[in-house]
């Protein structure tokens, strides 16, 4: 068997990339040198790959930003907006990376989406009527020339044209069949130059066939390689799918000219039974993507092995492949310098799994694999038993009842009481919790973390802050306080910190979009509250203030959502136990006098499965109760809200509702206010607050402005639930902004109260 990987991370062992990008951006090195730093990331990645003794090493999966952008610039679909600026090639894909602001002209960036369940972004391609796709561009070409020249013929990787299409937003009357016959164009002439250049294999991913597919779209799928694959010559083509199985479109994927079909069986809950079922063709290989691209623990070689001697009795030709890229995944366990063997030893980052796919391939070659010194080191990592074991918190979370999941009184109930207690005027104003992040604070921060600042010294800092933050909330007017969230960096590492069972890197990074990356924490043990999270910061900030001041907490589904999973348990034996931690904290407010708590799930939806059939099963049968578990046990009179950092739940409304919150306060600003629809349609329950104004810009937005969005809101949304608040946290913005939006915000609200009564 050979071994192959679908792409590695290419933002450079010490994201070398982001920081020359960030570089160039400000003007401070030129193009040149920038391109120095991306060449060096390519031939070392490529050094390490080939020395690992990788068979199929892939190339063109270097990216300056993002692939899909690149592959839209490959395939001429560059909006004019773009082009028309007159700036070089380079600056012309930024331009459309980031958006352009300058002396050539003002143009937004492209949208940036979520790329499937992880937490990368992709750029969202752009097809108008009048765009002519066609093949414009040379990197993928470039790039195989380029390893040519170190000696190694590398597989080129493309986004396949099924996915790019189903990727591209399509602004005209024009939809993505339109384009079919001059995309599958496109790719028939890029295998021809790949031909030309003498590759062997050419990677196609196409991660949109995990979908759930109507037969409309399987119908693109099958015309677009009809066409790409019928005189594609010698090169021989994997089509290339990840994060799920493909289980609308098998037998038409093994129907076509593929030489090579590409499966997931690390994600694919049904890969291995598509395969047993309908067997597999004899004339193509199969890669069998059984190392985990997504997550960062050791493969068992055991389950490996027992995947593949199965695949084995279906086809002869199997490729040792990885899940999916390992974009998803760090760089380098080399760089983790503080984390001690007993935990690193279980770890496995782009660089470790390089080495994983080698020992499984010897394993796999050797006359009695199990008797390889390989796997029984293997072996014995797996069977060793976890430090960081908590038998009660396993037992609590076995122990659980239909009874703990629901809180009492019902909601009417519980809406009736807390009216009559808090009084708040109609409409009442707040914000989502955290106040500017400035420089003061961070650098208290940081010297805190270095020793430079006493912890006394810094929790005096802390405390003058929130004194500020509460002084500047009166003065303005607002009704419902918050603390300000000066003492955290990250609503996840935050509560990580506090909790038993988390383990947190140094240099795990992982791309999140363009030069963004994210260092999430990795869930290692059964988790539990080591100690109070928030609880002196709030009461502090409650005893100065008659007002209301919120609780403030990150939700189980959250913060599970932007850790590494552990992969012994389940995710919701996982956010239970999490759940369980929260809930803790939550009764620990309430017991010392926080009237309203506010818990956020910014990322609830994030981890919604692909296909709509596993949305209740794999996800919100459990992630809704986990939430529901963190409050079930506080009084009637103590009122419970929930954040979320978008809109776009109007296909889970009813689960949302089920959250069982008392208020619930989102994103809606820059959407069309389409949900308000939505919400009314449903006779949506819940309290609501949805986002009058987008924090994500600099913009201060006018009083009438605000006053305009509360109106709106009215017409869909009955008096008595409506609240009035920013549409997110405050801490990436200043105080110049935020203070007089506040303001606007504050008497928008006392108006609409007015005119209301
Ligand atoms: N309470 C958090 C804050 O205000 C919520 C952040 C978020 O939704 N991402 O910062
Ligand atoms: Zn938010």
């Amino acid at each position: 068997m050979k071994t192959s990987i679908i792409g590695y991370p290419r933002i450079g062992n010490l994201r070398e990339l982001k920081f020359a990008s960030e570089k160039y951006f400000r003007g401070e090195i030129t193009a040149e040198e920038l391109e120095k730093t991306a060449k060096l990331i390519r031939s070392y990645n490529l050094e390490i790959q080939k020395k690992s003794g990788l068979d199929l090493i892939p190339s063109n999966d270097f990216s300056y930003y993002d692939g899909v952008l690149d592959t839209a610039f490959l395939l001429n679909a560059v909006p004019e907006r773009y082009t028309a600026l007159g700036l070089s090639e380079l600056d012309t894909y930024f331009a459309a990376a980031r958006g352009y602001q300058g002396e050539k002209g003002d143009v937004k960036a492209f949208a940036m989406k979520k790329w499937y369940n992880t937490n990368y972004h992709y750029m969202v391609p752009e097809i108008d009527d009048s765009t002519e796709i066609k093949l414009a561009g040379t990197k993928p070409f470039d790039l195989f020339t380029e390893a040519l020249g170190s000696g190694v013929k590398t597989k080129p990787v493309v986004i396949g044209a099924y996915t790019f299409l189903k990727l591209a937003r399509f602004k005209g009357n024009k939809k993505a069949a339109d384009f079919a016959t001059q995309t599958a164009a496109a790719y028939s002439e890029l295998l021809s130059r790949f031909n030309g250049l003498g590759a062997e294999w050419v990677q196609f991913d196409e991660p949109s066939l995990v979908m759930d597919m109507t037969a409309e779209d399987i119908q693109l799928f099958v015309s677009l390689y009809e066409s790409i694959l019928k005189n594609k010559g010698a090169v021989k083509v994997l089509a290339q799918t990840y994060f799920g199985d493909v289980r609308d479109c098998y037998k038409e994927l093994c129907g076509l000219g593929f030489d090579g079909i590409g499966l997931d069986f690390t994600e694919g809950k049904r890969s291995a039974e598509l395969v047993k079922k309908n067997g597999f063709p004899q004339d193509k290989v199969l890669f069998a993507g059984v190392v985990n691209g997504k997550n960062i623990w050791r493969n068992s070689y055991a389950s490996s092995l027992a995947v593949l001697s199965e695949l084995e009795k279906h086809t002869h030709d199997i490729v040792i492949n990885t899940s999916c890229s390992l974009l998803h995944v760090p760089c380098t366990l080399a760089n983790e310098t503080k984390l001690d063997e007993r935990y690193k030893k279980h770890f496995s980052y782009a660089e470790e799994k390089l080495t994983e796919l080698a020992e499984l391939k010897r394993i796999i070659s050797s006359s009695c694999p199990a008797e390889t010194e390989e796997y029984r080191r293997n072996e014995a990592l797996h069977s060793e038993p976890r430090t960081g074991g908590n038998e009660a918190v396993r037992k609590k979370v076995a122990a659980l009842t239909e009874k703990d999941f629901v809180r009492l009184p019902g909601f009417a109930e519980r809406e009736r009481i807390q009216k009559e207690r808090f009084r708040l005027p109609e409409f009442p104003t707040t914000t989502i919790g955290s106040f500017p992040q400035t420089a003061e604070v961070k650098s208290a921060r940081n010297a805190h973390r270095k020793g430079e600042l006493s912890d006394s010294d810094y929790e005096f800092f802390i405390e003058k802050k929130i004194a500020e933050c509460i002084a500047l909330q009166e003065e303005i007017g607002l009704d419902v306080l918050v603390h300000g969230e000066f003492e955290r960096n990250d609503m996840v590492e935050y509560f990580g910190e506090c909790l038993d069972g988390y383990l947190f890197t140094e240099k795990a990074w992982v791309q999140s979009y363009g030069t963004r990356c994210v260092k999430p924490p990795v869930i290692w043990g059964d988790i539990s509250r080591a100690k109070p999270m928030t609880v002196r910061w709030s009461v502090y900030a409650q005893s100065l203030t008659d007002k209301p001041m919120k609780g403030m907490l990150t939700g189980p589904v959250t913060i599970l959502n932007w850790s590494f999973p552990r992969e012994d348990i389940t995710l919701k034996e996982s956010a239970l136990q999490i759940a369980l931690a929260i809930r803790e904290e939550v009764l620990d407010l309430e017991a010392n006098g926080i009237s309203i708590i506010q818990v956020d799930e910014a990322a609830l939806r994030e981890k919604l499965p692909l296909r709509r059939s596993d949305w209740r099963e794999d996800y919100l049968d459990w992630a809704i109760p986990a939430f529901r578990y963190v409050h079930s046990g506080v009084k009637p009179e103590t009122q419970i809200h929930t954040h979320m950092c978008y809109s776009e739940f109007a296909d889970i409304i009813k689960d949302i509702d089920d959250m069982d919150a008392d208020v619930i306060t989102f994103e809606a600003s820059r959407s069309d206010l389409t949900i308000l629809d939505v919400l009314k349609e449903n006779h949506f329950r819940t309290e609501v607050g949805p986002g009058v104004y987008d924090i994500h810009s600099p913009r201060v937005p006018s009083k009438e402005e605000i006053k305009s969005a509360i109106s709106k809101m009215r017409e869909r949304i009955p008096a008595e639930k409506l609240w009035v608040n920013p549409d997110c946290g405050l801490k990436t913005r200043g105080n110049e902004e935020t203070v007089p939006s506040l303001k606007n915000l504050v008497n928008a609200a006392k108006e609409a109260r007015n005119e209301n009564s």
